[in-house]
């Protein structure tokens, strides 16, 4: 008797699989807007392809102007925007289970009516899961470019980086140059008063060459007390004149040790970009400057092409 059960479960069920025939002919052939925005959003881990995809399914059922969304992933902040203007604005925090995933503002010339309202709602009620997702999956490629002690980008970020600043350097003729930078005697630092000390000064270093940077420029920790700087439209005097004040930047910076202030120096390796190189070369070539600089006695800049 107790077979029974099994028994009957494992008979198909004619009904239920002309059921699920027919919900795969509607899911496939003629979603609802629902279905259709979820299945569209499945397709992709893309932030910025699903807020597309949000703002195009938005649009079919509440007219507006523009779209703006905004959310801090891992010390960046991501934004999205979509068409132009209007003075009439609707804003939600899109917020999952306590959790904040960003604001989504419509904008529009027109008021939104309360009924408009709520078929905002039911689209970013739906979308908020895959979102959710999209949001988490940013927040792990970022991770995977960051480097946690600094929270600068990696070397991973760099080789990236790199890549592309050749080929645009190339298709547009401009000048891209890029600084090595070395800390001198690293070593005695960590050996003299422990790694703590070792950690912090490489934190402050990577704050102090930020704040010497311009917006365009980027920083990375390119190995254990060795930085790279990224200098797009800069000539190579352009970027010795950065090294040298990175230089003195990390020079002024004084760490308390417990028995006194420390301070440390650091040597320089630059490099501008030549037509048609590959990115390992440039960096080889800033690499040679940066053993230069060591090799005459650190606490310096070397520019490969004045390496005679
Ligand atoms: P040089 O002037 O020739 O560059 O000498 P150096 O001592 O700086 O270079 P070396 O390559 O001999 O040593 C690098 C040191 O950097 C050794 C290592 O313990 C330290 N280091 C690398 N990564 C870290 C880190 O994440 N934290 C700390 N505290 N120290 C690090
Ligand atoms: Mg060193
Ligand atoms: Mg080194």
């Amino acid at each position: 008797m107790k077979q029974i059960p099994s028994i009957e479960r494992s008979i198909a069920q004619p009904h239920k699989l002309a059921e699920l025939r027919q919900a795969q002919k509607d899911w496939s052939t003629t979603p609802d807007v629902l279905t259709r925005l979820t299945q569209r959003l499945l397709t992709t881990l893309s932030l910025e392809t699903q807020l597309g995809i949000v703002a195009d399914e938005l649009g079919g059922i509440v007219p507006f102007d523009s779209l703006n969304y905004r959310h801090r992933i891992a010390r960046q902040d991501f934004i999205f925007a979509s068409g132009l203007g209007g003075q009439h604005k609707c804003e939600y925090r899109l917020n999952l289970e306590g959790v904040s995933y960003g604001t989504l503002t419509l904008f529009r010339r027109r008021k939104f009516s309360d009924e408009e309202l709520e078929g905002i709602e039911t689209i970013l009620g739906a979308a908020i899961c895959p979102l959710r997702n999209a949001c988490h999956y940013l927040t792990i490629e970022q991770a995977a470019l960051t480097d946690s002690l600094t929270g600068i980008p990696n070397k991973r970020a760099l080789d990236d980086t790199l890549l592309r600043a050749s080929q645009l350097s190339d298709r547009h003729d401009e000048c891209y140059s890029l600084i090595l930078c070395d800390l001198d005697h690293f070593k005695s630092v960590n050996d003299n008063h422990g790694h703590v000390v070792g950690d912090h000064l490489l934190q402050e270093t990577a704050e102090g060459i930020e704040r010497t940077l311009r917006t365009s420029d980027s920083v990375y920790r390119f190995g254990g007390e060795e930085f790279a700087i990224l200098l797009p439209h800069t000539s190579e005097q352009g970027a010795r004149d950065v090294a040298d004040r990175i230089r003195k930047a990390i020079k002024d910076i004084l760490v308390d040790c417990g028995d006194g202030k420390l301070s440390v120096t650091a040597s320089c390796g630059v490099a501008t970009h030549l037509e048609n190189e590959p990115p390992e070369h440039w960096l080889a070539r800033a690499d040679d400057a940066l053993y230069h600089a060591k090799r005459q006695g650190r606490n310096c800049t070397r520019v490969f092409a004045s390496i005679g």
